[in-house]
């Protein structure tokens, strides 16, 4: 039996059928066979969605094999890759060029194509997400037929597909925009809550890149602070260690503590207080600098499920405050930090900043926990500051209540209605977030 899973377990499918694509005419065959059977097709990236996007219901494609730069233009930089490539092997490829990707969220496991369906974004205001990286892409559609989408070809289509959700078609390559290499100088400490916030306008404005992650039931905060510098500007090294090199969401001490202490979280959960305080005790100062790709990647081994939601960013005050006040009135324990970035503004019709500067609020929660019921609890909080939900990230929001939150919605799903009119690439998730092809089997 074929199996699929997504990288938290949360979501998994029994496919008909698995196929390892190694090129363009793999991925013609695959739809043009599955549109005879009348079967479904979904192109899966590295699973690491936590909504069901990339769940495969009939025919599954396992995009991994299909990797790696074509080629780069040395006079505009820009690259042309595989829609297999992972960030991962992308970055290092990149570098090896004298080239970065101006900007990464996180991690770097996923797939170029898998991380811009979802409109995967990193922080700092003056840059976007992924998707904004994106000067052009062959896609295959429903049909069978490979097009170029562009701001020259297909250009609604190109705008589109930026952030396509997998549902207009499967990318078989990405060229992206890309920047000559530079340095990342990352601060990182723990720091006061109250000034933080006091504070935030402009420690944002002033910096390159800057995040913080709040410890729950405590009044600390771990921030990460990343200054572009110019290869000729600074010198790889750690210029303070804290407690060793910072490679996941908190210190290694702090990630260490909270591992060992996982299962008393799960099974007291009234001691996740007084084990966010001790890991706050944790957090020493860190400074270091490093290539581009290697400060913005770290590692995230132990499993969890997260909820994140764009929300202008003029409202991210008010939606923080309110999700602690919300947290605590109910009396719900997290063991996991909760996560704030900022992006610009873009103008991709489904991207989760469309139209407007944004901040990104995340709620993590253990797999063992009764994540279902808090994320439901807690989205309307996040919702109701015109909070859109990050499409690979766990969320109950249907077509009828996206609509309003994206001014192109009926665009977009008018486009999937013309360019897949039968739901080739459709699956649950999509059926409810952009409701059903007009012409898919019932
Ligand atoms: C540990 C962890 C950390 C994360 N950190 C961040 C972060 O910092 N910032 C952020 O914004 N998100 C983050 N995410 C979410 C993640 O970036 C997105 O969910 C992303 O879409 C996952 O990419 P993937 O390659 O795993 O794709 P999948 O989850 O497998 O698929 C996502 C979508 O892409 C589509 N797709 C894949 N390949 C193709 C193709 N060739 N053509 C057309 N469609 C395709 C799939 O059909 C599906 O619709 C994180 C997730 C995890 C688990």
């Amino acid at each position: 039996m074929n199996t699929w899973k997504n990288w938290a377990g949360n979501q998994n499918a029994a496919p008909r059928i698995s196929i390892d694509v190694r090129d363009t005419d793999d991925i013609v065959d695959a739809v043009t066979a599955a549109a005879q059977r009348g079967w479904r097709v979904k192109a899966a990236g590295s699973g690491h969605s936590f909504t069901g996007i990339a769940e495969p219901t009939h025919a599954h494609l396992r995009m991994h094999g299909h990797s790696g730069i074509v080629s780069i233009d040395n006079k505009t930089g820009r690259a042309l890759v595989r829609g297999g490539t992972t960030l991962h092997d992308l970055n290092k490829a990149l570098w090896e060029q004298g080239r970065a990707l101006a900007n990464l969220g996180d991690i770097d496991r996923q797939t170029i194509t898998g991380a811009i369906a979802t409109a995967t974004h990193g922080t700092g205001e003056r840059f976007g997400n992924l998707s904004t990286q994106v000067a052009a892409m062959d896609i295959v559609l429903a049909d069978g037929a490979l097009v170029t989408a562009s701001p020259s070809e297909t250009p609604e289509l190109f705008e589109a597909a930026k952030v396509g959700l997998g549902a207009l078609g499967v990318i078989s390559t990405v060229t992206l925009e890309t920047v000559p290499a530079f340095l990342l100088r990352s601060e990182q400490q723990a720091a006061s809550l109250a000034e933080t916030l006091e504070g935030l306008d402009e420690t944002v404005a002033s910096s390159d890149h800057f995040e913080f992650f709040w410890l729950p039931h405590t009044e600390v905060v771990y921030t990460k602070r990343n200054t572009r510098l110019a290869l000729d500007e600074g010198t790889v090294g750690v210029e303070q260690s804290g407690d060793g090199l910072t490679d996941g969401e908190l210190p290694p001490a702090a990630e260490t503590a909270l591992e060992a202490l996982r299962g008393l979280v799960t099974a007291v959960p009234a001691a996740i207080p007084a084990v966010n305080q001790l890991i706050t005790s944790l957090i020493t100062p860190s400074v270091r600098t490093d290539w581009s790709y290697k400060v913005f990647a770290t590692n995230r081994d132990a499993r969890f499920v997260e909820m994140e939601y764009a929300v202008p960013r003029e409202a991210v005050h008010a939606a923080f405050a309110e999700l602690r006040a919300f947290v605590d009135r109910q009396g719900y324990r997290i063991p996991m930090p909760m996560e704030v970035r900022f992006t610009a503004a873009d103008d991709v019709p489904l991207s989760t900043a469309t139209g407007r500067a944004t901040a990104y609020i995340a709620v993590h929660l253990l797999l063992d926990q009764d994540y279902d019921t808090m994320f439901r609890a807690v989205e309307p909080v996040l919702a109701a500051h015109d909070g859109r939900p990050h499409w690979g990230k766990i969320h109950f929001l249907s077509a009828g209540e996206l609509a309003g939150r994206y001014p192109r919605f009926g665009d977009f799903v008018a486009l999937r209605d013309k360019v897949d009119p039968s739901g080739r690439f459709g699956n649950p998730y999509l059926d409810r977030v952009l409701g059903t092809a007009p012409g898919a089997a019932q």
